[in-house]
């Protein structure tokens, strides 16, 4: 089920290059992770807000809440370890937009996006100060994203995203084939757009380096303490019994931002897992760099429907990932599903973007779990009488609207009215995927299809039904 025109010579060069790589995520895997937090074996502790899930979701609640009552007693409970989710695992592009991009949020809320926009930069900015204010260094930098065209249906939707951009005033460049070569030394790129807006991190030492600022704030951290239910409390002014394995909190709210694991029952049609695929490159040696340029470092993307992100690190690796997006039937959340075709295929890919980088090896081979909903953008409600507000579903663009994506949770849990939490992409929830088996044969057509429009450039009649209904799949 593959558009993308492999280069001759790829597989070979493949084949060599993930010989030796080690089965597991680079970035969580580097010097420098805390201890071990101990696991919560308390029964019935007290607090005024629990929240599950350390991922940035979790951690920035729980530095919001702190920073809003510094009064609050704050618990936060992982069932593995601070990073260990998507968080932890990603590509590190850190967007300003709250929508999966300008696109979809101009195709779902026109009337919105307005506000939306500003939301978005202030939260981006908002989002920044906190990394300058507690001193985190995540090598968080600014090089702009450059998404590029590989083929000739590509090359008009990355026209129509330099227009878009444009009609809003947004301060892209759309780029020549030479321009963009002149940037980054690849033989398929045909034209291109940059975005300077997007940054790039490393998401394990965000997710560190925000766990130690709600940590200086006085919230508690609990690892390796899975929550397994939630009761009311017996109504009214009662406080939630949040139960773990071990222990138990009574909470007067609860905040839950479990990404692609399913803790609310509720929240199940939403949000679907879909794995994605990640391969790290060893240092390129000076010679290497020389032959691809690639001097700005931005981070780079092609335009596809299955598309690749691909970026260089701080010491000079190369990561590559996207493209396939794994659903496992009935929703499978397993590691034995980290490891995959889906790396060959990657590194085929790889050196078909770069030939001239026969030689170069992989050292790590990773996956991680996407919270996949039909708009690509999450979903926000309450439980237990309004005690607990979620906010999972950002299928794969999370790392900056996660920040908003907490504090929309936040209001909802604490029964604020804001500008936020009065949106239609808050009050509304997306379009549930239907229930097995429907939902597997269905992500497999349409992942058929959309793979189909990569190669012809035209769109069946699946997804312009699906696009009347209005349900996406993307990653
Ligand atoms: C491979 C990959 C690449 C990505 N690349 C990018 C990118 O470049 N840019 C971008 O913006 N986004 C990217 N994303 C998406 C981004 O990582 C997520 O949107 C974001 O990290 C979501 O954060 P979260 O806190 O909501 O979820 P998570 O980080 O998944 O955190 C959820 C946490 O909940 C915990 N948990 C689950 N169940 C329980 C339970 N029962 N009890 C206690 N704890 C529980 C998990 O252990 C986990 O730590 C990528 C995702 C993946 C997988």
């Amino acid at each position: 089920m593959s558009g993308f025109p492999t280069a001759p010579g790829a597989e070979a060069s493949a084949q060599r290059a993930l010989a030796d790589a080690e089965p597991r995520v680079f970035w969580t895997s580097q010097p420098g992770r805390p201890p071990i937090r101990e696991p919560l074996t308390e029964i019935d502790r007290v607090c005024d807000l629990a929240i599950v899930g350390a991922g940035f979701t979790g951690l920035w609640a729980a530095i919001q809440a702190k920073e809003d009552n510094p009064s609050l007693d704050v618990v936060v409970l992982d069932m593995a370890r601070v990073g260990d989710g998507a968080s932890g695992r990603n590509g590190g592009f850190v967007s300003p937009s709250l929508t999966h991009g300008l696109a979809q949020g101009m195709a779902m809320w026109p009337d919105e996006m307005g506000l939306i926009e500003e939301m978005a930069a202030a939260n981006f900015a908002g989002w920044q100060a906190t990394l300058e204010r507690y001193g985190i260094d995540a090598d968080f930098h600014l090089p702009g994203e450059l998404t590029l065209s590989l083929t000739e249906h590509q090359d008009e939707s990355v026209r129509d995203a330099y227009r878009m951009h444009c009609d809003k005033g947004d301060a892209v460049e759309l780029l020549s084939r030479e321009e963009a070569y002149a940037r980054v030394h690849s033989p398929m790129y045909r034209c291109g757009i940059l975005d300077r807006s997007v940054g790039l991190v490393d998401p394990a030492r965000l997710s560190y380096g925000l766990a130690a600022a709600a940590e200086s704030l006085g919230v508690t951290i609990h690892e390796y303490s899975r929550v397994t239910g939630f009761d009311d409390g017996g109504g009214g002014a009662g406080a939630v019994v949040v139960r773990t394995q071990q222990g138990s909190l009574l909470a007067q709210r609860v905040v839950v931002g479990t990404g692609a694991w399913p803790v609310l029952t509720r929240t199940r049609p939403f949000v679907i897992p879909v794995y994605d695929h990640v391969l790290m490159t060893e240092p390129l040696t000076p010679a290497q760099l020389g032959q691809i340029g690639w001097e700005g470092r931005e981070g780079l993307a092609d335009a596809g429907n299955q598309f690749h992100y691909y970026r260089r690190t701080l010491d000079d690796r190369i990561l590559f990932g996207g493209y396939d997006a794994n659903y496992h039937f009935p929703g499978r959340i397993d590691p034995t599903l980290e490891q995959s075709e889906s790396h060959d295929l990657l590194a085929r890919h790889f050196f078909s973007i770069f030939p001239q980088l026969d030689g170069l090896r992989f050292t790590h081979r990773w996956a991680g779990v996407i919270d996949t909903t039909s708009r690509f953008t999450p979903m926000f409600g309450t439980a237990l009488r309004g005690k607990l507000a979620y906010a999972v579903g950002y299928t794969g663009l999370g790392v900056g609207s996660t920040r908003w994506g907490a504090r929309v949770a936040l209001d909802l849990v604490q029964g604020n009215d804001t500008e936020r939490s009065s949106l239609a992409m808050v009050r509304r929830k997306p379009k549930p995927f239907p229930p097995e088996p429907v939902r597997g044969i269905g992500v497999r057509i349409t992942r058929a299809s959309l793979a189909r429009e990569d190669e012809t450039g035209r769109r069946n009649l699946w997804l312009r039904a699906l696009d009347r209904v209005g349900i996406g799949f993307d990653s």
